[in-house]
């Protein structure tokens, strides 16, 4: 080109190079139009693909909400339905609660229903009803004792004894060396650790009724030292006194004194009254816990005990000492406590080592022209009346005054000759504890105390035997105990026995022993308790 250039003018050469431009300029807008072309095409397929994208994604986001949705939706109805399942079975579980609680009170019911049968077939019988309470472990129950090395308290730190329910008690035997083995014994009334005094008592206090209502009734505490026998009977002891001041830790013998006079209460008044007499059996000796001496001092006077011409135990010039109320009763036995021989053991510190007989005889003063009118038994009215005028008479109770406070009766008595007495006793007996001589440790006179102890118990089971198999002789007078209680243990009285059971490993030997004791009681069959004849109450009239 620029070879032809040469030769050319300026002017050509201009109009040549001005050519040139317009025609690259021609040139490159041509290829920027097709470039825009391309680049519109592009674009519009850019956008047309970015649309069905955009499409897509949503199709899509609409597709998983839908199946979100679906998903919310049957979650909802599930926990609708785990509302409506749940609503149903707190419907159903409403209902079996309230089944549960219409069963129990049926139950209960029944329970009551049977106790009732029970108790009937036990006064039919004449059976002795025996209760069983399980104290709770105590501290002095695992101290160490001297007798003991530590590997053998070590092996022997467990309770065995539970009451599995009101009328069950079991007991794991279990002995180094054997599989331990299960075994269960039934009473009229099981006790567990934490059921307190007033439970206690609650069951007692029927007995207190039949009292008033002609009935003779003993309570008697039956188990090993430190068992809670004169805890059950009479409440915690504190140093050489008892804690009577706290109501609701009081025993069975406080607590049936408030009873009885609460019932006395109830009755029109001069009717009833009550006198009191302590006696301990120690030794196989029997002292008058409330006799006294020229001054008025307590002093305890050794006493016999006679079988009377009817056949009755009874202790001559036994002191009998009047109570008005509750408060007397409890000063007066308290200040006979005093005098309780009391002798510390390895088991406990205030064991006591003697029987405690607490009786309190009920004269009931009944009209002559009541007298007789709703009698049940002829015959036993007769030998009542009888007994009546022998003991009734003004110079026999004057020439007895000397040394028997049972002169002391109320005036009323004394206004007419007409009137008559029928007596009924309630016996509260605190055992002394049967026990192992090598676990209590004693030795001497303790040792002497542990075999009269155990002779005493013996015999009483001995008795219990001989009745229970309906033998002709029955052997009261092997001891004074027996001889002392045999009206209530043989007779006519409502026999409660109330089992104490130490529930710790230590003393199973003893536990069990025990319950021996306590069901062979439960099968003695003394025939129908005897009601003394009382006259209907005038109200019934
Ligand atoms: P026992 O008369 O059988 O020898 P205690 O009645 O003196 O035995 O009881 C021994 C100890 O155990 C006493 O310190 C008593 O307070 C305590 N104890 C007995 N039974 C219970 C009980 N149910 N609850 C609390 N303490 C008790
Ligand atoms: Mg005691």
């Amino acid at each position: 080109q620029y070879q032809g250039l040469a030769g050319r003018s300026t002017n050509e050469v201009l109009q040549l190079y001005s050519a040139h431009g317009q025609q690259q300029k021609l040139q490159r807008s041509s290829v920027v139009t097709q470039l825009h072309g391309a680049i519109k095409k592009r674009l519009k397929q850019d956008l047309k693909s970015l649309h069905s994208f955009a499409l897509e994604l949503s199709k899509d986001f609409q597709r998983q909400s839908k199946t979100y949705l679906y998903q919310v939706l049957t979650a909802v109805q599930g926990i609708q339905l785990q509302n409506e399942a749940m609503q149903m079975f707190q419907m159903k579980a409403f209902d079996l609660e309230q089944s549960l609680q219409e069963v129990t009170e049926r139950y209960e019911k029944e329970k009551q229903k049977r106790r009732a049968l029970h108790n009937n077939l036990v006064e039919l019988r004449g059976n002795i009803r025996v209760h069983c309470r399980i104290r709770p472990l105590l501290p002095f129950d695992t101290a160490a004792g001297h007798l003991m090395s530590q590997d053998r308290q070590r092996s022997f730190s467990e309770k065995v004894a539970y009451a599995t329910d009101d009328e069950t008690v079991l007991v794991k035997c279990s002995r180094p060396g054997h599989a331990s083995i299960n075994k269960t014994f039934q009473f009229e009334r099981v006790y567990n650790a934490s059921e307190s005094q007033d439970t206690v008592f609650a069951d007692v206090a029927p007995l207190l009724t039949s009292l008033l209502d002609g009935y003779n009734v003993c309570i008697m505490a039956y188990g090993q030292t430190g068992s809670g026998k004169t805890y059950t009977m009479l409440g915690p002891q504190i140093e050489e006194n008892f804690a009577f001041e706290d109501e609701s830790e009081l025993g069975i013998i406080p607590r049936a004194t408030q009873e009885v006079f609460r019932l006395i209460s109830e009755k029109p008044p001069g009717s009833y009254w009550v006198e009191v007499s302590v006696v301990e059996v120690y030794n196989n000796e029997i002292f008058d816990l409330l006799a006294k001496d020229s001054c008025g001092k307590v002093f305890g006077v050794k006493r016999d005990v006679v079988t009377t011409r009817e056949g009755k135990s009874d202790v001559p010039w036994l002191t009998h000492e009047t109570v008005e109320n509750a408060s007397d009763f409890l000063h007066l036995v308290n200040k006979g406590l005093q005098l309780r021989v009391r002798h510390p053991t390895l088991v406990h510190a205030h064991s006591s080592r003697s029987h405690l007989v607490v009786t309190l005889t009920i004269t009931t003063v009944v009209s002559g022209d009541n007298f007789g009118t709703s009698w049940e038994d002829e015959q036993t009215s007769q030998r009542l009346n009888k007994e009546v005028s022998c003991t009734f008479p003004q110079k026999e109770r004057d020439s007895k005054s000397t040394s028997s406070s049972r002169a002391s009766s109320p005036a009323q008595l004394e206004a007419t000759e007409k009137m008559k007495q029928v007596k009924t006793r309630l016996q509260l007996v605190d055992l002394a504890g049967s026990e192992c001589v090598g676990m209590s440790g004693v030795t001497g006179a303790a040792l002497r105390e542990t075999s009269f102890i155990n002779r005493s118990l013996s015999a009483l089971a001995d008795v219990l035997g001989a009745i229970a198999e309906q033998r002709s002789h029955v052997p009261y007078r092997n001891s004074k105990l027996t001889h002392l209680l045999q009206d209530s243990v043989g007779g006519d009285a409502k026999l409660l026995v109330m089992l104490c059971i130490s529930p710790h490993q230590k003393y199973l030997t003893e536990s069990m022993q025990s319950l021996g004791f306590g069901t062979r009681a439960r099968q003695v069959q003394r025939g129908q308790v005897k009601k003394k004849n009382f006259p209907v109450p005038s109200k019934a009239k």
